[in-house]
């Protein structure tokens, strides 16, 4: 598959050139090279996909469990067979490297994997003689037309946080990528229709924000999950809800990372600056602030700011290159301009990431590891989401004062601590107040059967994306009380 000059919408089984209000270029962050264009779907389109959706719907829902999972069974041998050609697309349209884009494919197949099971999973309860002869089931039933709208951040595999479980339930569905890195997508599609999906039941529609909105106000759509940055996702969640929709927004993080003096220090910095510069800091888990506690504090300090320096930047096709650009200029300006934020705060730059150039890249969007010691922590820039390759350390004295000034984070994706004390394990995971928790883990990402459990301003809504949340999400329940011929009652 060579890439397309212009990225088209898949409705009703076709690949089409939507009704557009124009096209945005997509870019190479690495390199600045514009590979494809990307249409601005409008509401007409957003309406062809929803009717092509909810055509497909009742003959999709009456397809028993067990066959429905076997186009998911094809999907993920054809996700393997492609597996390198779309960890490549990732790292052209995203800029993370290699690796870290096939760790990203591997999740989304492991999300499959897992939606596969859905035969089981979708199984309701029933209680006997609730009443002497008398029955009561619970059964779970598909929802109808159902969407996700996705960030840049990992193209392949956020959709598949949903998308699978949702299909599996008996849905169909409509697909919204970032306009900044619609060609995974495109390529994904291209795999589903060959996997042979019935025509309309799973769409994709190429957008931005008026393509969004569209989707939020048509009738047919039922449900909606989102993940990008908070301010989005409020938007989302209300103007969803308030159309009467089940929501789930997942939202922006501002991670922190306790480290205590009885950590490992060399294994704790290893997993820290994976955290921190991984994915260039522009992951929902990634560390963003490192609150050391006592004696933590110069060695932690000293050895992140190495780790930081010595981190080998350029484009993520590259061998031996362990972090890549950012997603636009506008991005590595406002990074930058945080970071020169934080001098202002009177905050040390220990290692300034500012002004990057990477030979033979000069034109990508490179910002460095960039470590900042003595961050005030009430102050902006301990409490923006900086989304870049920035670690802010925040220096306390005691265990208690690291977990009051993680709980009183608006945000609450991740919080994670670095010690060998169970003791302070325990009591960290008991009080810490974020939805996904690491000890001795620096990204702690939920596996595929796990929920992703983001809490207070980084998620809107109850139930959370993969596994049994997502089964949940994607069935309405019905109770049903039976009661059934003299011969199998009791009495009257
Ligand atoms: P974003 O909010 O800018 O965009 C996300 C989606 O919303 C895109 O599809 C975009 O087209 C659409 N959108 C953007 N502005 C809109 C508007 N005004 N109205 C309607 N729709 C709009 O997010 P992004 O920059 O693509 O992604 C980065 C953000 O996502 C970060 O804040 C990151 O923390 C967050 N994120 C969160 C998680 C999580 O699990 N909580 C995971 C990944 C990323």
């Amino acid at each position: 598959m060579s890439e397309p000059t212009s990225v088209l919408n898949f409705v009703a089984g076709e690949w089409r050139s939507p009704d557009s209000l124009g096209t945005l270029p997509v870019t190479n962050p690495a390199t600045g090279a514009v590979i494809a264009q990307v249409p601005l779907s409008t509401e007409r389109e957003v309406d062809r996909a929803a009717q092509a959706a909810a055509q497909a719907f009742p003959e999709w829902r009456r397809t028993p469990a067990v066959e429905r999972v076997q186009y998911l069974f094809r999907l993920k041998r054809l996700l393997e067979r492609d597996f390198e050609e779309l960890a490549r697309t990732i790292t052209m349209e995203n800029g993370k490297t290699l690796a870290e884009a096939r760790g990203e494919m591997q999740r989304a197949v492991e999300n499959v994997e897992v939606a596969c099971g859905i035969p089981m999973l979708m199984q309701g309860d029933i209680s006997e003689d609730i009443a002497p002869g008398i029955d009561e089931l619970m059964i779970r039933q598909p929802v109808g037309v159902c969407t996700t709208i996705a960030p840049f951040n990992f193209p392949g595999m956020i959709p598949f946080w949903f998308m699978p479980y949702a299909l599996a339930c008996g849905n169909t569905y409509v697909v919204k990528p970032s306009e900044r890195v619609p060609l995974t997508m495109w390529k994904v599609m291209h795999l589903m229709e060959e996997a042979g999906f019935p025509a309309g039941v799973v769409n994709l529609v190429n957008g931005a924000k008026d393509t969004v909105n569209a989707i939020l106000d048509h009738p047919i759509i039922r449900a909606i999950t989102f993940v990008g940055s908070t301010a989005v996702a409020r938007h989302i969640y209300s103007r969803g809800s308030a159309n009467g929709k089940r929501v789930q927004a997942q939202g922006g993080a501002k991670n922190p990372i306790i480290i205590l003096p009885d950590a490992d220090l060399e294994t704790t910095t290893r997993i820290a600056a994976d955290s921190a510069f991984g994915n260039s800091g522009q992951r929902c888990l990634a560390a963003s602030l490192a609150i050391t506690v006592g004696e933590a504090r110069n060695p932690f300090t000293e050895a992140i700011s190495a780790a930081a320096a010595s981190r080998k930047v350029g484009y993520g096709l590259d061998a031996g290159v362990e972090m890549g650009p950012v997603i636009t200029p506008h991005s590595k300006q406002r990074i930058e301009k945080l970071i020169g934020a934080a001098a202002s705060e009177g905050a040390e730059i220990v290692v300034d990431g500012r002004n990057a150039v990477v030979k033979g890249y000069e034109k990508g969007y490179f910002v460095r590891p960039t470590v900042i010691s003595d961050l005030p922590p009430q102050g902006e820039v301990a409490r923006t989401e900086i989304f870049g390759p920035v670690l802010g350390l925040i220096h306390v004295d005691t265990v208690d004062e690291a977990i009051a000034l993680v709980n009183s984070a608006e945000y609450g994706n991740m919080a994670c601590l670095f010690t060998s004390s169970g003791s302070a394990a325990r009591k960290f995971r008991y009080e810490a107040e974020a939805g996904n928790i690491g000890i001795n883990i620096g990204v702690a990402a939920p596996m595929a059967f796990f929920p992703f459990s983001g809490w207070k301003e980084s998620f809107f809504g109850t139930l959370h994306g993969q596994g049994r949340h997502a089964v949940e999400f994607f069935t309405q329940t019905k109770v049903v009380i039976e009661r059934w011929p003299k011969e199998w009652s009791r009495k009257f």
